[in-house]
């Protein structure tokens, strides 16, 4: 599956915020949203007012950078939400969480959405005992996800390991530090999905 390979701070810098998509960096003095917290290119610190659409955009592009998604993708995931009982918006927030490699990055077996999508591409996640590289897996209620034993003995995830007793889960998810797993307690609701997007101006966009 193709993804955006192109720098990630710049997409930060075009959003106006932090998306947080490099880890630890971005808990530094070196990231480049308080370096140079204004967009990139020759008309960066230009023209501020933006059109309805320009801001329907802009939160959907946030969606989309926040999780790590191609267009093409993305739009799938909107047609399957819009096909949802309920409010759309939020069902495609609930369909992009329950991707396995957000699963994996909110669980802390990896310091950002990008490493996550690396760390179960290369087969060192298991959900239910089972290997799964696929990083848009989409769990379910109940669903145990895992370090593969073998993978615990690696230094990344040794280093990862030390920090788990500290880590904060959102209330839809539950950690096993010591087993370095995570079960999936519920659907998360629109509470427990912590992202700064206001998703229905991205049903907007699409309903234009
Ligand atoms: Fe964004 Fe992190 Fe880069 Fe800061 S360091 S601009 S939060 S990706």
């Amino acid at each position: 599956m193709a993804r955006y390979t192109g720098p990630v701070c710049r997409l930060c810098r075009r959003e106006g915020m932090k998306l947080f998509l490099k880890g630890d960096r971005c808990f530094t003095e070196k990231c480049a949203i308080d370096r140079r917290g204004y967009a990139p290119g020759e008309h960066g610190q230009g023209r501020k007012k933006m059109s309805e659409y320009a801001l329907q955009l802009r939160e959907k592009q946030k969606l989309r950078r926040i999780y790590g998604i191609l267009e093409r993708q993305f739009s799938r995931y909107f047609d399957l939400a819009s096909k949802k009982k309920g409010i759309t918006g939020e069902a495609l927030l609930q369909l992009l969480e329950r991707r396995l490699d957000n699963v994996v990055y909110r669980l802390g077996f990896a310091s950002s959405r990008q490493e996550a999508r690396q760390v179960v591409r290369h087969g060192h996640i298991a959900v239910n005992g089972r290997k799964v590289s696929i990083p848009s897996y989409s769990v379910n209620v109940g669903d145990v996800i895992s370090v593969r034993e073998g993978s615990r003995e690696l230094p990344r995830f040794k280093e990862l390991a030390e920090g788990l007793s500290q880590k904060t889960v959102p209330a839809w998810l539950e950690l096993n530090p010591a087993e370095m797993s995570g079960r999936v307690v519920n659907i998360p609701s629109r509470q427990e999905i912590d992202v700064p997007v206001q998703e229905h101006m991205v049903v907007e966009l699409y309903s234009r």
